[in-house]
């Protein structure tokens, strides 16, 4: 089994990786649908986390969140206050 290599500014779901698709589909179903952004929020929060340099292999540098999990969160916030 090989290691995906790290991979600035990529989103878990952008690694060719299935373990790592499947922690973002988990994490995801696993929010109520009541605590869930809607998909233009969840977009632009995305959109801003792809051009940040905490940005490493879907994870936050500065949290050690998967950016694709708390971007889905409705009352999740960006910790250096970018969304
Ligand atoms: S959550 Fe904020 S600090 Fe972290 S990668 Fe996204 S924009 Fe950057």
């Amino acid at each position: 089994m090989s290691v995906p290599k790290p991979c600035r500014r990529c989103l878990l779901s952008e690694m060719n990786d299935d373990a790592a698709n499947e922690i973002v589909k988990k994490g995801i179903s696993d929010i109520l649908d009541r605590d869930r952004c809607d998909e233009k929020v969840y977009g632009d929060r995305l959109s801003i986390c792809r051009s940040c340099d905490n940005l490493l292999s879907g994870t936050c540098l500065s949290c050690g969140c998967y950016v694709e999990i708390r971007a889905a969160i409705k009352q999740g916030r960006c910790p250096e206050r970018k969304w």
